[in-house]
């Protein structure tokens, strides 16, 4: 499956130990992320990450395109919601995206544990099925 990865700055360490914690599992998957995230898990787990652009400079519509694509199986996107982000609405219509797409995603640690624990259980296999990849 394809699973992308963001993080806002303030997420970034917890989205790094959440990969740590899960690298088992997301080493069986193809991974990317937007640029600093994706740089900072490569460097802390050794994944291999498709890295897109910074979420400043675009990242996030690179990702959004994959998704309009049917490219992106799962979306873990660890937002801050504290600080305002200059490029939110491009993250609003990434989530929209993502509910047009019907994509499984996690904004925040807790259901990105949950959806973790389908992935490994093969629970999110119905994706496959139903959008199979070349
Ligand atoms: P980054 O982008 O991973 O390049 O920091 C994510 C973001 O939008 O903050």
């Amino acid at each position: 499956m394809n699973i992308a990865l963001i993080a806002h700055d303030k997420k970034k360490e917890l989205m790094v130990q959440f990969c740590i914690a899960y690298c088992g599992v997301l080493s069986r998957h193809n991974l990317c992320a937007t640029g600093t995230t994706g740089k900072q898990v490569a460097e802390a787990t050794g994944l291999s990450i498709q890295r897109y652009l910074s979420g400043s400079q675009g990242g996030d519509q690179q990702i959004s395109a994959r998704i309009s694509c049917n490219e992106i199986d799962l979306l873990l996107f660890f937002r801050d919601p504290i600080s305002a982000k200059p490029h939110e609405p491009n993250e609003a219509d990434l989530l929209r995206l993502c509910d047009v797409h019907n994509i499984p995603i996690a904004t925040n640690i807790a259901t990105a544990e949950a959806l973790i624990h389908a992935l490994e259980r093969g629970d999110l296999d119905w994706r496959e099925i139903v959008n199979p990849k070349a």
